[in-house]
Order: structure tokens, then sequence, then C-alpha cells
């Protein structure tokens, strides 16, 4: 059900890495300066597509149950690879993995980078029964379905990734700069004025779009099966502004505002920290889609049914960042609101 997988696109928010951990994300490679780029005063969205990405994400997402596995030898393999690093060590080894392999064009760019790196559960400390698959493991695994992935899956993905950047570069890339102005004017965030990576895949495992901080940036992943129209172009802008987020973490911003005064005494964070800001992030990309692009806009958050999870931060944000927005709010207000109006369940047992 197309639902299923789109309400859960946006869940996983950022998967951080703090900058010096062994097992750091490769920085993404450098990629031909655009012209006028030097003269840019907002962040610009490069949209990236990567076959080995792309064929990475689609085992990722068949092991999830996201997606069929392609009738290709050796990639069941690949599969029950990507699940015993699951197991093992969940989704901190995606933010490392799926972050590297974006700056990955293919195998031998892929085994430099997994030959620099190791996971937690691969450190000689970790003492394991018997030796846990790591990034070397599902590399070699990918490379063993990497041909057969580019002559019989990849031409059809690629149809379809041409299909979703036509689109979007007719709409939201076509409006980007007060797309992006709209977003962080309303936010409090000075545009740090970056260039953000966006890779399109065809398939990847829930959520199915995710956005990591790599030291050279944070790297956004797309998934366009799970977005149609207008909810692949709030998907996209959605992920931006947690790659613009996390490039203003030394700001005023209204998400670090909320984020401070959710935090609590640090000792016992509340799920709001994390969920307040997000659900934010949620209504202000749709609202900026709704007055640039395209007046019919519905929320993702509520044709894909995340304002439903996530019930107490929906019921804080959305009537007050609305009334934020039209005006007749200011900003501490609505701040100083959505932190008070916002009522966590009890944990259980209390
Ligand atoms: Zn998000």
């Amino acid at each position: 059900m197309r639902h299923q997988i789109i309400m859960t696109v946006f869940a996983g928010a950022i998967m951080a890495l703090a900058p010096g951990q062994p097992g750091e994300p490769a920085p993404i490679p450098s990629k031909p300066a655009e012209p006028a780029e030097s003269v840019r005063s907002v962040s610009h969205l490069a949209l990236r597509t990567n076959p080995f990405l792309s064929l990475h994400l689609l085992v990722r997402a068949a092991a999830a149950g996201n997606a069929e596995a392609p009738p290709i030898e050796g990639f069941d393999v690949a599969v029950a690879t990507a699940r015993k690093i699951s197991e093992n060590s969940g989704d901190r080894a995606w933010a490392l993995i799926d972050g590297g392999l974006a700056g990955c064009t293919d195998v031998e760019q892929a085994r430099a980078w997994a030959g620099a790196v190791r996971l937690a559960a691969d450190r000689p400390n970790a003492r394991q029964a018997e030796p846990t698959p790591g990034p070397k493991d599902l590399i070699e695994a990918l490379a063993a379905v990497e041909p057969a992935f580019l002559e019989k899956v990849w031409p059809a993905h690629q149809q379809t990734l041409n299909a979703a950047s036509a689109h979007l570069r007719t709409s939201l890339l076509a409006k980007e700069a007060e797309c992006v102005a709209d977003a962080t004017s309303k936010l409090g965030i000075t545009d740090p004025v970056i260039e953000i990576p966006v890779y399109l895949v065809v398939h990847a495992p829930p959520p199915g779009g995710i956005t990591y901080r790599t030291r050279g940036g944070a790297v956004c992943i797309v998934d366009v099966s799970a977005h149609r129209g207008t909810a692949l172009d709030e998907a996209v802008l959605h992920e931006s502004l947690h790659a613009i987020d996390v490039a203003s973490t030394e700001q005023p911003t209204v998400l670090n505002d909320l984020r401070a005064r959710l935090r609590g005494d640090g000792l016992r964070p509340s799920p709001g920290w994390r969920e307040v800001p997000h659900t934010v992030i949620f209504v202000q990309a749709a609202a900026t889609i709704r007055r640039v692009i395209d007046p019919q806009h519905q929320d993702y958050g509520i044709t894909g049914g995340y304002y439903d999870r996530v019930k107490p931060a929906a019921e804080a944000v959305r009537p007050v960042w609305a009334g934020y927005i039209a005006g007749t709010l200011t900003r501490d207000e609505a701040v100083s609101r959505m932190v008070d109006g916002y009522h966590p369940p009890a944990p259980p047992g209390e």
C-alpha cells in the first residue's frame, strides 16, 4: 500500500555522526562548479542520481520488505548481508553506510571507502561469538550483483528518475530560491547558502526520505516511488530544510529555540525535543509548496499520515504555526505556545 510506505517517509529525520568519529562517511566528491555558484545568495538543491547508491538502497529496501528483490543471482546474499548489519548495528550503521556510499559512484570507490571505516561491532573490543558482516562484506555482495543490476534494472530506474527530475525542474527547482527563502525566513534561519546534494532513488527502506550528516555536509536521499506530484516537491524541500538546519546549528533559529526549550534538564529529554521541531518542518515545507508552487497542495503530513502518528506534536504545532504564517502570532508567541501546548503521552507505567 502506497500510503503505508508514504506515512513513514519523513520519520527518520537526521542520523547524525559526530565529526571525527571512527567510521565517518567519506566526503562527497566535489562536482564541477555550476555557473553563478559564486554569486548565489540562497542555498541550492543539486539533484543527483547514483546507480551504485540505487543498488545499495534497493537491497536495503528489499531487506526491509519495502521492495521486491529482482531476479538476479546473488541478490539474496546482498539482502541477507544487509539484514545482518541491521540486526547487529541498526540505524547507526546505515547512517554511516548510506551517507558514505552516496559519495561513491562505483565498486572501486566503495571498496576504498569501506576499507577506511569500521562499524562499532567491528571494533576489536566488541567480542563477538562469530564475525559479523560489515561494510566490506556488503560492498562485495553488491559488487557481485552490480553488473546484472546495471543491465536489467537500472535502465528502468533511470527512466523513473529522469521523469521525477523533469517534474522537479519544472516545479520546485524552477522556484527554488523563492521556496528556500520563504521557508528559511519563516523558520528564522539566515540562509547558510550551501549546496544540498539530493540523491533521487527509486526504492529506499522506510523512511523513504532521509538526511544524513557527513563530513562534506548533509546528504539527502529521496525515494521517488513514495511521492507523486507536489508531494515529491514537498519531500525534497523537507529534506533540504533538514540539510539547512544542520548547517545552521549555531543560529538562534525557531528549530533551535524549540530544541533548547524542550530539552529540559537534559536528563530525560521530552520526545517533543525531536517531534515538535520536526513537525514544524513538515508544516512549513507544505505551506511553502502551497504558497509558491500550488495553492491546492495538501500537507504530506496529512496524506501520508505523519500528523496522526505524532498527535501531541501535531496538535501543539499545526494551529500555532498556521497563526504565525498568517501573521496573527509573533515568532516568540508561536514558540511559547508550541512548547506550552505540547503534552507528551505519559510513559508506560506512570
Ligand atoms: Zn524529516
